[in-house]
């Protein structure tokens, strides 16, 4: 089976995913920069250089192209009718290497999340969105939440109670 695509036209479709600064990118910082987010670009400290790291929400975002990294059940994801073979090794080389750099990320405390390319189309946009930033307060929630010791003023006039210091929620020490 002959491919679809003329080599020009393969070519720039393969340019075009391998770039970065690429438009779906663009509109998820766009659209958290409207919202008041800041964040970095590519950090190449951190594993798989995310799209955009927030180091206050300790969250990297990747936004995925869905042929590259290999979108299971997408309809915008389709192997090439030619290399088959070579396409499959390739695409599936890059999942493994994707979710090697979320294990080491979600190890050392981060949060990851992952956009895909086809969760951005203008019928998708908002909702998507509304989803990373859910994620977002989740995850600041999460860092900003841990239980505090708090000292009452007046502590020494309170009657003592004979009861177990309460925990809240998981009382993480760290
Ligand atoms: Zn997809």
């Amino acid at each position: 089976m002959p491919d679809p695509l003329t080599p020009e036209q393969r070519h720039r479709c393969m340019s075009h995913i391998r770039s970065r600064n690429t438009k779906p990118e663009l509109k998820v910082r766009q659209w958290l920069w409207q919202r008041g987010y800041r964040y970095r670009l590519n950090v190449r400290s951190v594993p798989g250089k995310p799209d955009v790291v927030l180091r206050r929400y300790r969250t990297a975002i990747f936004v995925n192209g869905c042929f590259w990294h290999g979108h299971s059940g997408c309809p915008k994801f389709r192997m090439p009718k030619s290399n088959v073979d070579f396409w499959q090794a390739k695409i599936s080389r890059n999942r493994e290497r994707d979710q090697q750099n979320y294990q080491i990320l979600l190890q050392n405390g981060w949060q990851v999340i992952v956009v895909w390319e086809c969760q951005l189309t203008p019928a998708r946009f908002e909702h998507t969105m509304w989803e990373v930033e859910l994620a977002l307060n989740r995850n600041f929630l999460a860092i900003n939440n841990k239980p505090r010791s708090y000292t009452l003023p007046d502590e020494e006039s309170l009657p003592m109670a004979a009861e177990p210091e309460e925990t809240y929620g998981n009382a993480n020490t760290d």
